[in-house]
Parts: structure tokens; C-alpha cells; sequence
């Protein structure tokens, strides 16, 4: 079985730095198949049903999987005319109101790049438990509004600055967590990019039976479609092939 990467940007369509033919050609190198998935949402390019059908005719060209990731907080309703032509919907979070402030994960992926040691999350969130509260009620919120496949790189949060996640991150909020993906059936993304989860939540995860998907978050063709991370997680989890998101149709060229 061919691993399915879901998760992979063009310049065409959001913020990647390679073509959709880049990202086929990396595909073929690393032995896998390629799901596209460009953002979504009211902040981005792709911002109406209109544009997604433009962008579901686009992919239709390729041998790919067709999804979406959709920007959990500023999203919009995809209409069932719209999802019928897409293979899935992975939903991400980039930013989250608290308290009613905005707080923009920008700094944080300036930190995770080396680029701002000094970031402190703590300076914005005033409290983590209100924080990791506002976190789960997104998803709620978003989960009782329209169908979502796969959450995208779950553990991409401000606290992950503070220190080692299991220290950081409540296990009262890793278990309502699971058990709200559960309930919506929604997968896990292993992330190669922003190498999330954690091994707890992993093993958490794997104890509580959620599902799990694999994503390169590929953006340029150095990334795009690399499995390390999830590979090596899924090995030390004992997570099988069988536990992983997938689409029922082929996509192979003939
Ligand atoms: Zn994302
Ligand atoms: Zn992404």
C-alpha cells in the first residue's frame, strides 16, 4: 500500500511554492500518493463555494486526491454541491479568538523556525486553561456546523512554546480532545512538517481508537510528500495502514 499524503499547497492556489506538476513529480519520487490541499477560508484566496469549484475543476486535471484545508475560526460553509466534488476536508487551526481577542499563530511559526527565540505565548494567552478551553469549543463549534475529515497538524498551538508538550498540554484537554474527534469522526493528522502529535497524545490516541491521517504540509518541493515523521510514529505506535484516512477511489495515472 502507498501512503496517502492529504496534506500539500501550489502557488496557484494558496501559499505553496511548487506547482501542482512539482508536487506530483515529488510524489512519484517518495513512493506515495498525493492529496492537494489548498487553504480555505474567509482570509484566504479560496473564500466562496465559487472559487472551491474552480479549484475542485483544477485538481479534476490531476491524478490527486481532491480536499481542502479549511481555516477553523474563519471559515465558511462548503455547500454539498461543492464537498460532493472534493475527496475530503481537512480543517486547521491558525489562529483562535480568546476572550475575544484574536491571536495569530504567526509568531509561533516564526519560533518554530528559529527565526524568534524569545517568543512568549504567554505575554498574549493569559491563562492556558482558558485557552485550551476556547480551543475545544472551536472545534466543537466547527465540527457541529459541516463535515470535517481530518483535523490538520493538531498540537500547532502557542503553549507548544513553553516547553515539552506533556508537561505543557492538560491531559483533561487531550482526553476531551480525542474524544470530540471520535465523536465527529474526524481523523488525526501526523504532520511531518510541524511534527505533531506528541507521543503521549499519539499513544492517547491509538488507546482511544481515533483515526489517523499523514500529511507532509508540504508547501515547497523539498517537503512536499516526506513521511518521515509520521512513518516513524506510526512504528513506535504500532499504528497500521488500516487506521489511516482514505479515499475509496484510485487515483494512479493508468
Ligand atoms: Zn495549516
Ligand atoms: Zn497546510
Amino acid at each position: 500500500m502507498k501512503y496517502l499524503d492529504c496534506h500539500n499547497h501550489t502557488a496557484e492556489w494558496s501559499d505553496g511554492r511548487q506547482s501542482i506538476e512539482q508536487v506530483i513529480e515529488k510524489a512519484k519520487l517518495e513512493g506515495v500518493r498525493v492529496g492537494l490541499s489548498d487553504h480555505a477560508g474567509l482570509g484566504d484566496y479560496l473564500n466562496s463555494n465559487d472559487r472551491l469549484l474552480a479549484y475542485a475543476d483544477f485538481l479534476t486535471q490531476y491524478p490527486v486526491a481532491r480536499g481542502l484545508e479549511m481555516d477553523l475560526g474563519r471559515s465558511f460553509v462548503v455547500q454539498p454541491q461543492t464537498r460532493e466534488k472534493f475527496d475530503y476536508m481537512i480543517g486547521s487551526v491558525h489562529g483562535m479568538e480568546v476572550d475575544g481577542v484574536r491571536l495569530s499563530f504567526t509568531q509561533l511559526i516564526s519560533w518554530t523556525r528559529g527565526d524568534l527565540p524569545t517568543y512568549n505565548p504567554l505575554l498574549q494567552i493569559k491563562s492556558l486553561d482558558v485557552f485550551f478551553k476556547a480551543h475545544l469549543a472551536l472545534l466543537e463549534k466547527e465540527y457541529a456546523a459541516q463535515k470535517f475529515d481530518i483535523l490538520g497538524h493538531p498540537t500547532m498551538l502557542p503553549p507548544l512554546a513553553l516547553g515539552k508538550p506533556e508537561d505543557i498540554f492538560p491531559e483533561w484537554w487531550e482526553d476531551q480532545f480525542l474524544a470530540i474527534l471520535i465523536k465527529n469522526g474526524v481523523a488525526l493528522e501526523i504532520s511531518n512538517r510541524w511534527k505533531t502529535p506528541y507521543d503521549r497524545l499519539m499513544q492517547k490516541g491509538v488507546a482511544a481508537g481515533v483515526k489517523f491521517s499523514v500529511g507532509s504540509d508540504g508547501h515547497d518541493t523539498a517537503k512536499t510528500c516526506v513521511l518521515d515523521y509520521p512513518k516513524e510514529m506510526m512504528k513506535k505506535f504500532g499504528v497500521g495502514p488500516e487506521r489511516l484516512f482514505d479515499i475509496t477511489r484510485s487515483i494512479e495515472a493508468a
